[in-house]
């Protein structure tokens, strides 16, 4: 075992604060890695103040991990001391259910293990990326290119795969009409991404406060839904909605946005449950659709794909000292467009 340094949530809705772990020894498979950067994701709030649902503390979140190989196990095979790589939202999973065997490790069907606030298969709690050192398995650990500045990289593994798995599902491309409903971490990926693949995108937001913005990030269109003139003006516009809030939203409203047959993707995770009147979804022959980050090939691919096309996220660099402020600034939408912290200050 080794120690390491942290920040930790002690117990729900507690400040963190910081203090050590202990990772395992590196095993045959795993890499031990030394993390220089992790991103800050609304998921990391939801859990560490249990807006989920009951929580392992205390708790070192963060899934957005990028750094280097320090040493390798001695069956590993894929990666070698010195490597740059990245780490997500899980490290490992069964291998052999039908959705692991596809690829898709993210819906294992004896469930994957999050990268924190999860116990792993071995009986050990997990945990994330707040910390200076991580081991995780190979097949949990993707390569980070050499285009790639590893602190815009870092968000990806979040961010970047979550809206990346669903423009590629649902055929973001050159002739489609996509919009992105909410520009916070995950929106602005959102548009970097299918503004890459091709696709004509409009943004949803609130306000037009980031209008700027959204249009320098590659959007092409930017509307205030609240504005009620938007829903009639883009009525019937669009052939896929990728919704990043995590705030209840009105879904009948934003399926009226969708032309016949299209499919309105949901990545966000509101904590209470909504309410929807199905003939929003009958009418139209419309979809509503779930997707949660994405499985590790995948992963690598969109890594890949960002690298091929120069995309990183937009970050605010931080030191592990200014964690809890972040949070506050994450709830008041106050970041553009991504936190992450620089862990060499925990
Ligand atoms: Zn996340
Ligand atoms: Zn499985």
């Amino acid at each position: 075992m080794t120690t390491v340094a942290a920040y930790a949530a002690p117990a729900a809705k507690a400040p963190l604060e910081r203090t050590t772990i202990e990772r395992r020894d590196v095993r045959e498979h795993d890499v031990l890695i030394d993390i220089q950067y992790a991103g800050i994701c609304h998921s990391d709030i939801h859990q560490a103040r249990e807006g989920w649902g009951e929580a392992i503390f205390p708790m070192v979140p963060g899934h957005e991990i990028a750094g280097v190989v320090t040493e390798v196990g001695s069956a590993v095979t894929r990666f070698k001391v010195g490597d740059r790589v990245g780490v997500g939202c899980m490290v490992d999973s069964c291998r052999e259910c039908e959705s692991c065997k596809a690829g898709r490790e993210q819906y294992c069907e004896r469930g994957q293990v999050g990268t924190y606030n999860a116990v792993g298969y071995d009986g050990e709690v997990t945990y994330g990326g707040y910390s200076q050192k991580i081991v995780v398995d190979e097949a949990f650990t993707v390569r980070i290119p050499d285009g790639l500045s590893l602190d815009v990289a870092a968000p990806l593994l979040c961010a970047g795969i979550t809206t990346y798995s669903p423009l590629k599902r649902f055929g973001a491309g050159p002739g489609k009409k996509v919009a992105v409903v909410g520009l916070g971490g995950l929106g602005h990926m959102a548009v970097k991404i299918a503004h890459a693949l091709g696709a004509e995108v409009t943004v949803l937001s609130q306000s037009l406060r980031k209008k700027d913005d959204g249009l320098k990030l590659g959007a092409d269109h930017y509307y205030a839904t609240s504005d009620p003139a938007t829903f009639t003006e883009l009525a019937g516009r669009f052939d896929l909605i990728v919704s990043t809030v995590s705030a209840p939203l009105d879904f009948g409203a934003y399926l009226s946005l969708l032309k016949a047959d299209g499919t309105l993707a949901n990545v966000g995770a509101p904590e209470e449950p909504i309410s929807l009147n199905l003939f929003s979804l009958i009418g139209g022959g419309k979809n509503l659709a779930g997707s949660m980050i994405g499985g590790i090939a995948e992963t690598q691919e969109m890594l890949d794909f960002c690298a091929e096309h120069g995309i990183g996220a937009e970050i605010e660099l931080i030191e592990a000292s200014q964690i809890n402020e972040a949070y506050e600034r994450v709830l008041a939408s106050d970041v553009r467009y991504r936190f992450v912290i620089d862990t060499a200050t925990i």
